[in-house]
């Protein structure tokens, strides 16, 4: 299974997974970078998956689907272009040999899913890490605006994504890293493992390439909103007025980076 990121608008993502015949995309907010692909490798479109609302996400469903007549699926709880398999938290989906499971993730926008990609059993690992598109919920070094969602909610959301395995790849939905990781600096200046991150993505961006997918162990290392009960994450809020409990703290911290230039 190959795994491509397709480069939409200024810093999205379009993400595709093919197998040489065929093919589902993630969130095609633009139907044009999908066909291209589609026309170039000789794939066939089965499947839509959709994380949330937006139209940065969703703009080339409709074009797409008359295109291909490919399947989609979205969540449950946002209004999407019809018609629509409706996916919410626990759902499975079979799509080319791959097991995907939703993830209710609220907090960017209130309905808003992640797709985890996952082994169906542990026994039958393939080799292959797991993968996850997680749409603006989680990004590298950072996390979606709440738009739509509580602090508390986006939060709990990002705890679920955290606690999946470490070798998870993460597939965001925009390549916002270097701006993430200069905030997440200047959230945790001493971290060391946050500096050589720094530098490994500065690198990779002088080269025009994607610093995604990311992992769940490189996040949980580096990525200040999954950081927020770290001492050194609590202290720097505390001295920007945050309370003592958890929400507090990384209400501040959201507020801190809409903020930060
Ligand atoms: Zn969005
Ligand atoms: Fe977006």
């Amino acid at each position: 299974m190959t795994l491509l990121p397709l480069p939409a608008f200024d810093d999205n993502y379009i993400w595709m997974l093919h197998d040489g015949h065929q093919a589902l995309v993630v969130d095609p907010g633009d139907e044009e970078p999908v066909l291209q692909a589609l026309q170039a490798q000789g794939l066939q479109l089965r499947a839509i998956l959709v994380t949330h609302h937006h139209a940065d996400h969703v703009g080339g469903v409709e074009a797409l689907r008359a295109a291909t007549g490919a399947a989609v699926y979205g969540p449950a709880g946002e209004t999407m272009p019809e018609p629509l398999q409706r996916m919410s938290d626990g759902d499975t989906l079979d799509l080319l040999g791959l097991h995907f499971t939703v993830i209710d993730v609220p907090g960017h926008t209130a309905g808003h899913i992640a797709w985890y990609c996952g082994p169906r059993e542990a026994a039958a690992h393939s080799g292959d890490q797991p993968l996850l598109f997680c749409g603006d919920t989680l990004f590298s070094g950072g996390c979606g605006r709440l738009f739509e969602g509580t602090p508390a909610q986006m939060l709990a959301s990002l705890d679920r994504l955290a606690a999946l395995p470490g070798a998870t790849r993460v597939c965001c939905a925009h390549e916002y890293t270097l701006g993430n990781l200069r905030f997440a600096r200047a959230v945790e200046p001493d971290n060391a493992a946050l500096q050589a991150y720094s530098r490994h993505c500065e690198a990779l961006r002088a080269r025009q390439q994607p610093t995604l997918p990311s992992t769940i162990a490189i996040e949980r290392d580096i990525n200040p909103f999954l950081r927020s009960r770290q001492p050194a994450v609590v202290r720097a809020m505390q001295a920007r007025a945050a309370a003592a409990d958890e929400v507090s703290v990384f209400a501040t911290l959201r507020e801190w980076k809409n903020q930060f230039k």
